[in-house]
């Protein structure tokens, strides 16, 4: 058993009642994360992304969540007022099977910070920027296992490895490092 010790867990409560599809959690997320930062918005880099079916006025803001290395061997599909979503629809995960939560140009998986990101914002950006109070950010704080998180870093290469092979990863970093 690993030491305890007192950590923040930071949630967002979704409320689907209040949720209008606006869409301005994606386009200001995207803009935090951009670089040089608010230098643009595109919701395919949001690490927040609206599931949305307008003629049956059903919107869903799903978050990033973790990266999977592979496909899940089960699948979801959700059915919400007699209308079938597509398969995984709702997951969290960047995972092989799908484009979302990933970076569009490179790849490389979308995870969201809670804005942890620098500057550190006291609120997700999100939940302030949800007009319609449809995300509550709320903090407590518990005592949890100490674990050993990887960093985004080590992450991002974990998937790149995934996708170019151990060999390529290391000649392309080797190449760059000669440039510099
Ligand atoms: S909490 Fe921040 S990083 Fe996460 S989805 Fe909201 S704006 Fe994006
Ligand atoms: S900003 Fe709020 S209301 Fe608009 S899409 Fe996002 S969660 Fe829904």
């Amino acid at each position: 058993m690993g030491e305890k010790k007192k950590k923040i867990v930071k949630t967002i409560k979704i409320d689907l009642d209040k949720c209008n599809g606006c869409r301005a959690c994606e386009v200001i997320c995207s803009a935090f994360h951009a670089s040089p930062k608010y230098s643009s918005n595109n919701p395919a880099r949001s690490r927040i992304r609206m599931i949305r079916d307008p003629i049956r006025d059903v919107y869903v803001p799903v978050y990033a969540g973790e990266y999977a290395k592979a496909e899940c061997m089960g699948r979801d599909k959700y059915v919400i007022d007699g209308k079938e979503y597509d398969e995984c629809g709702f997951c969290r995960a960047s995972c092989p099977s799908r484009d979302a939560f990933k970076e569009p140009d490179s790849g490389l998986p979308l995870k969201c910070d809670m804005c942890e990101d620098d500057p550190a914002q006291e609120k997700p950006l999100c939940v302030q920027w949800c007009l319609n109070d449809a995300l509550t950010y709320e903090e407590r704080e518990e005592e949890v296992e100490e674990e050993v998180k990887p960093e985004d870093v080590e992450i991002g290469l974990e998937s790149m490895v995934d996708k170019y092979g151990l060999q390529k990863v290391i000649d392309t970093v080797a190449r760059m490092s000669k440039k510099e």
